[in-house]
């Protein structure tokens, strides 16, 4: 057996950046940036009211009680075509530009509009009030984001408000799964004796997407060397990695085993954890002579599951020029509820319930049964507590744990 950190420098070391490409910049959510972003524009891009009010000579009102000449009224969009004189203003709202002469905004709360031309400011003015000036958020020539940045939603809006149509970005990979196993049902008809329901497809296709990525679901391929090694080659040349479910074990019918033992450069490992204690790792070269990897995950649901968060998802998004927390956070917390466990020589990766409680620290309790063909649980689970080797936890004690959401 090797440890989880072996397994993941041979997994996550294995796998590079994908090559960039360009991107639009409303499909840039949860990408990574590729190049250095430099703004070619100023955000704000003139000076604008911050405040619905009165835009004034902060000279005409240094006390309290002035009246002054309101010449008209500009909205947002619209500029004057009239400057501010000693004694005058201007009704403005919120976003529209300053007039010519005015160097502050009294807001419409501090001043009693006397009528429709006369105002009186109830508190004094200084230069500058209220008033966002040109650049404020973003300069031209700033660099806005640097290469290897991940944009989130507020990171598209600073794209579109400086203009950047398209960016140079790492790309969403298009992630080829499938499930193999005779037993396997996916139709939804009646159970004939020995089958079972399908369900790490779905749920896997669920976590690839949440990943980032595209799924191609090639659905269940039986047990059968030929199907299975014609399905890998031709789904190849249209993805840019291959993620399998089931029979990496020492079964009998394990015949992704052998297909991909012949047809690509694998390393099956052995891991010191549970579950997942399988897991295949190793790289395609295909017909159009790229190499893509290919993520070998054993097929009871709940170390399927497991082995994509741990080994899966951090190179998938290392491939999408991820460099920060390619894996989950994890929290000290207490155990509110022993964890019990055999010794193994294995860190048990426990499903868990956890909640940030008045102390301030997150308190966990197990979800359930902790087999590893026991997926009920692990829906219930928002971590996965990292239980060392030894006979497990008792209450109050410590744990490490990773979270999930
Ligand atoms: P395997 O890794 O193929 O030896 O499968 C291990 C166990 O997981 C067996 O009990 C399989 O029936 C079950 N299993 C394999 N693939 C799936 C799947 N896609 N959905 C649900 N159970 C599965
Ligand atoms: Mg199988």
């Amino acid at each position: 057996m090797i440890s989880l950190v072996e397994a993941q420098q041979i997994v996550i070391g294995g796998c590079e950046p994908a090559a960039p490409v360009l991107v639009d910049c409303e499909s840039m959510s949860g990408r990574v940036v590729a190049q250095e972003i430099v703004s070619t524009e100023f955000i704000p891009p003139f000076a604008n009211t911050a405040v619905d009010g009165f835009a004034v000579r902060a000279q005409d009102v240094t006390t309290a009680g002035v009246e002054l000449e309101v010449l008209g009224v500009i909205g947002a969009g619209h500029v004057a075509d009239y400057e501010i004189g000693a004694g005058q203003a201007a009704r403005i709202m919120t976003g529209a530009p300053m007039p010519q002469g005015a160097d502050a905004v009294v807001m419409i709360e501090d001043v009693t509009e006397l009528s429709k031309s006369r105002v009186r400011c109830n508190k004094p003015a200084k230069v500058g009030d209220a008033i966002r000036n040109i650049g404020e958020d973003v300069r031209a020539g700033e660099v806005v984001f640097k290469s290897g940045s991940l944009i989130n939603a507020a990171g598209i809006g600073v794209l579109a408000g400086i203009n950047a149509r398209r960016v140079l970005s790492y790309p969403r990979l298009r992630v080829a799964m499938l499930s193999t196993g005779d037993e396997l049902v996916i139709d939804g008809s009646d159970l004939k004796p020995g089958q079972i329901r399908e369900s790490n497809l779905t749920m896997l296709a669920a976590m690839i997407s949440a990943t980032g990525c595209e799924v191609i679901n090639l659905g269940i391929v039986a047990d059968d060397e030929a199907v299975l090694e014609s399905k890998l080659r031709e789904v190849a040349t249209r993805c840019d990695a291959v993620v399998t479910s089931g029979g990496v074990g020492q079964g009998d019918f394990d015949v992704v085993k052998i297909v991909l033992s012949r047809i690509a450069d694998m390393k099956w490992m052995q891991m010191a954890i549970k579950p997942a204690k399988p897991f295949a790792f190793g790289k395609l070269t295909t017909s159009d002579l790229r190499v893509i990897p290919i993520f070998g995950l054993p097929g009871n649901p709940v170390s399927s599951m497991i082995s994509f968060e741990l080994l899966a998802r951090p190179a998938l998004r290392k491939m999408m020029g991820h460099t920060q927390n390619l894996m989950r956070p994890t929290v000290r917390a207490v155990v509110d509820a022993p964890l019990k466990r055999k010794q193994d020589g294995k860190i048990h990766f426990m499903r868990v319930f956890g909640e940030f409680a008045e102390d301030g620290r997150l308190h966990i309790r197990d979800t359930g049964p902790q087999g590893s063909h026991q997926l009920a649980a692990t829906a219930q689970a928002n971590g996965l507590a990292m239980v060392p080797d030894g006979q497990g936890l008792a209450l109050g004690a410590e744990v490490e744990v990773m979270m999930l959401a």
